[in-house]
Formats: structure tokens, C-alpha cells, sequence
């Protein structure tokens, strides 16, 4: 069954490790993640996009597919659905169909509307026992088209959404989605810690997780990172490994054209991305 994110966040803050959020754009990629979580015995967070939502032919259609792999494979460890990005309406529509968490992400209006919209998701998500993730200060990089500068939030805004009974907080701080550029600046642990300072327990979110040095990740896990969104690295994992195996040209031996086999190797490079993750983040045995 599907749980909401709260429990397994608030033990991995108190705890100081970090839940990893792996977002799924198909059969494969879904089935990798629970099969990995399960077998590293780690609470696991799924994520969807509303671009990737669409592309799975709908929320409905996710949640059922989710559903089925918890009970055709056993699946005993913590797992929430969850929406990434969401916008108001998208919000809605994912509470409707079934998912146990959802992001709303307010960051682009001014924060009066920000707090107003939050304010509503709290109130139904907490009738529902979900969780709701917010956004303040916009992230960088592109994500479904939604295009940010990388910015820092402010730690009082941070503070003022995280009052209104948010269960996770994104805030950015200088972390961009996608691949980082040589020029990156690197986070701000400034920006971090007041954060942090401010909104006291609150589990806080890292967005853009790809290519960010290990020793940066556990940096900010001490500082109050609990949940870290891993999407681009897996999606070069698997590319990677479905290219070596079409170059090598194992699709044209025997049956190797038939999807099971041409989708086997990408489907393992998941798997040993969502491990090292896991180890990386401290997750692995924390699912009870
Ligand atoms: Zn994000």
C-alpha cells in the first residue's frame, strides 16, 4: 500500500540520512526502483512529473500500475506516489487518483499567492493523510519546460510556507535540475543552514540531485536535507547502457530485438544508480 512521505521524512531528519525521490517514466523504470528499495530494504519515494504523467497515459493509469508491482512483487518497504512540480490543478487531479503525496510548486507566484494556494493543499492533503511538498525560491535549470534561474530563498518565506503545515520544503539554493554547468557555483550551505535555522524539523528537499560531489550531498543531509530528487541520473544510466548494447549490436543476434532483451541492460543501470544512491544518501535498512 502506499504511504504518505511524512513518517519515513521525519525519521530520516531525525535520523540524518535522506530519502531519495527517483522520478519514473515508464514500466521499467518504476518496477527498477521498487525492486532496488526493496532489496536495500529502503523507504523509497517515486516521483511523476506532470510531463512524464501525461507521457504514462495519466494519473490514473500510474497509480494503477504502481499498485499492481506493490503486490505482484512483494513490495514491503515504505513507498509514496508522488507528484513533482505540480502546478494547483495538477495537484488536484493526483489527490483524486490516487497518489499519497503530492509537490505544489508556488515558487512562481508571488508568495501571498504562494501561501494562499499552500493553504488549500494543506487543508486537503491533511483530510486525505497526505503529504505536501512546497517550493520556495525558484530552482534552476529546465524542468518540463519550466525554465529557473537558480536562485536562493528567502529563509523568512521559507519559514512563512513551512508554518503553513507543509510536511517537506524545497528551497533553493543555488541547486539546478539537469546536468550542472562547468561553471556552477555550488550550493549555498549559507542559504542552507538559515533555512534550516528558521523551519526548525521541517524535512527539507534538494532538488537536482544529478552531479552534485558526494561530499556536498552529505554536507547538506547534515544541514537538514532529509529527501533528494534524483531524475537526470538515471535517465543517462539507462541511455548509456541502451547504447552500448545497440553499438554492440546485441539487438541483431538472435531474438536480442525483442523488447525484454534490448531493454534488460538500461533496466540494470537503473538498479545500480538507485543503489549507489541509496548507500550514498543512507537510506539502505532504514525502511522499518
Ligand atoms: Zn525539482
Amino acid at each position: 500500500m502506499l504511504v504518505s512521505a511524512k513518517e519515513m521524512l521525519q525519521k530520516a531528519k531525525a535520523g540524518k540520512y535522506a530519502v531519495g525521490q527517483f522520478n519514473i517514466n515508464n514500466l521499467e523504470w518504476t518496477k527498477a526502483i521498487l525492486l532496488t528499495a526493496q532489496e536495500m530494504n529502503s523507504p523509497v519515494i517515486l516521483g511523476v512529473s506532470e510531463g512524464a504523467g501525461k507521457y504514462m497515459a495519466g494519473y490514473t493509469t500510474i497509480v494503477g500500475m504502481v499498485n499492481g508491482m506493490l503486490k505482484e512483487l512483494n513490495i514491503t518497504v515504505p513507498v509514496a506516489l508522488h507528484l513533482d512540480h505540480g502546478s494547483y490543478e495538477g495537484c488536484l487531479k493526483c489527490i483524486e487518483a490516487g497518489f499519497s503525496s503530492v509537490m505544489f510548486d508556488g515558487s512562481h507566484y508571488p508568495i501571498d499567492e504562494n501561501v494562499a494556494k499552500t493553504t488549500e493543499l494543506v487543508k486537503i492533503c491533511n483530510e486525505k493523510g497526505m503529504s505536501l511538498e512546497a517550493e520556495v525560491g525558484s530552482i534552476g535549470g529546465e524542468e518540463d519546460g519550466v525554465v529557473g534561474a537558480g536562485e536562493c530563498a528567502d529563509p523568512d518565506e521559507c519559514k512563512a510556507i513551512a508554518d503553513l503545515g507543509v510536511t517537506m520544503l524545497a528551497a533553493g539554493i543555488g541547486n539546478i535540475h539537469g546536468k550542472y554547468p562547468a561553471n556552477w557555483a555550488g550550493l549555498s550551505f549559507e542559504t542552507l543552514a538559515a533555512v534550516q535555522e528558521k523551519t526548525g524539523e521541517m524535512p527539507l528537499v534538494l532538488h537536482g540531485g544529478t552531479g552534485i560531489p558526494e561530499d556536498t550531498i552529505k554536507k547538506a543531509i547534515s544541514l537538514g536535507v532529509a529527501k533528494i530528487n534524483v531524475n537526470t541520473e538515471c535517465q543517462l544510466s539507462f541511455a548509456d547502457a541502451t547504447r552500448k548494447y545497440i553499438e554492440a549490436g546485441k539487438d541483431l543476434e538472435g531474438k536480442g530485438f525483442d523488447p525484454r532483451k534490448l531493454l534488460a541492460p538500461g533496466f540494470e543501470a537503473i538498479k545500480a544508480t538507485v543503489k549507489e544512491k541509496m548507500e550514498l544518501f543512507g537510506s539502505v535498512n532504514k525502511a522499518c
